[in-house]
């Protein structure tokens, strides 16, 4: 297969787990541009990753580079233009999550590339962690049986302002940034929901949007499963940024502990195996579980490129993620039980 040719947009904080990402993939990829409207931002990383060409206009690069791809890792609001401007040059893109601030850019954005016929995929990486894929593949082998019951639950009180201050910013907050990797993770292992109940809550001071969320899912299959997220709850050790998880089966259940335990009950017993991250030398003990996911994101995205076929978060695929988001906020906010939009 012939080596694909990137470019990233968005040199800020997260950007640098796709640079290093995108160097481990060196053998079927090059990022041969970086462009960021700091200009100091785009030569910086063009210096410190060795990529030939940095720019501070997406038009720009997208006129001059012949690219196979452009990596979208700047903040929500820019992304529906950045995607309409590959769109407009024939270009594939993998965009951050959330795929954008609001239902309406989200949707336009996926139409505008599915116009254009080229390929669109969300940077939905927590289905793509170590441990998840391990608890979806025992679910899918039938060993605890049907789902019945779900668990989903991300609460820690690290510090993410200090990394990303504009989070204090966001009137959707919780919800649309952490929520979404974790309704994704229920929808991967419990089925489609057609039916969402919620509660949000603003802890912190001086903070816009809401930093805790609980959502409950009525699953098509009639298993109900629990999304709980929270950036407001101090605790020591701190689990961040692990998901823990709970699901039954009607044979056996499994569970997802602190760090990487996971415990599988079936008719035959209860085993018990780590199910750790794979650590590289550019990784931390504390972020390597993001890391490697970001890793295992974007070879699927260079696997689909090269098969030709829809990645497993596709724009279209995560809007019905981001309907569960969408539906959550209207459920907070009327009190009342929601159905997401049909996608
Ligand atoms: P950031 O603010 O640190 O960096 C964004 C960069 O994009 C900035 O340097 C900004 O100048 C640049 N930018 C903005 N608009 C642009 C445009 N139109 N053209 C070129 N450059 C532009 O943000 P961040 O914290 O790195 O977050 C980026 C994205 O990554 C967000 O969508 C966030 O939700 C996501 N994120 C994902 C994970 C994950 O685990 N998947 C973790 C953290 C952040």
């Amino acid at each position: 297969m012939a080596i694909k040719r990137g470019a990233l947009v968005g040199c800020g904080f997260f950007s640098r787990n796709h640079l290093q990402a995108w160097r481990d993939l060196g053998d079927r990829c090059a990022i041969v541009a970086v462009c960021d409207l700091d200009p100091a931002k785009a030569e910086g990383a063009a210096l410190e990753f060795g990529i030939p060409a940095h720019y501070a206009s997406v038009e720009e690069m997208l006129d001059r580079e012949a690219l196979d791809f452009v990596d979208i890792a700047t903040t929500a609001p820019s992304h529906r233009a950045i995607v309409e401007a590959c769109a407009r040059h024939g270009v594939g893109a993998i965009v951050q999550k959330p795929m954008a601030p609001t239902w309406k850019d989200a949707t336009a954005l996926v139409v505008a590339m599915e116009q254009a016929g080229r390929p669109l995929m969300v940077h939905e990486n927590f289905r793509f962690q170590a441990p998840l894929l391990r608890a979806a593949e025992c679910l899918a082998s039938g060993m605890i049986g049907e789902p019945t019951w779900g668990r989903f639950s991300f609460r820690t009180g690290y510090d993410i302002y200090a990394g990303q201050p504009y989070l204090a910013e966001v009137e959707r907050f919780v919800l649309l940034d952490l929520g979404i990797h974790v309704l994704d993770v229920a929808r991967v292992l419990m089925g489609e929901a057609d039916s969402v109940v919620c509660r949000s809550q603003s802890i912190r001071d001086g903070i816009r949007g809401e930093d805790m969320a609980t959502v409950m899912l009525g699953h098509r299959g009639g298993a109900t499963s629990i999304v709980d997220v929270s950036y407001a709850s101090p605790q020591s050790p701190d689990p961040f940024p692990q998901t823990l998880l709970h699901v039954d089966g009607r044979k056996g259940s499994i569970q997802l502990e602190r760090d990487f335990h996971l415990i599988v009950t079936t008719p035959a017993g209860t085993t018990s195996e780590s199910v750790a991250p794979r650590a590289s030398h550019w990784m931390s003990q504390q972020w390597c579980l993001i890391q490697d996911s970001v890793v295992t994101t974007q070879r699927h995205w260079l696997d689909c490129l090269d098969r030709g076929t829809e990645p497993a978060t596709s724009g279209r695929d995560n809007l019905k993620t981001f309907a569960l988001v969408e539906a959550s906020y209207l459920a907070a906010a009327s009190g009342r039980r929601e159905s997401p939009a049909t996608v």
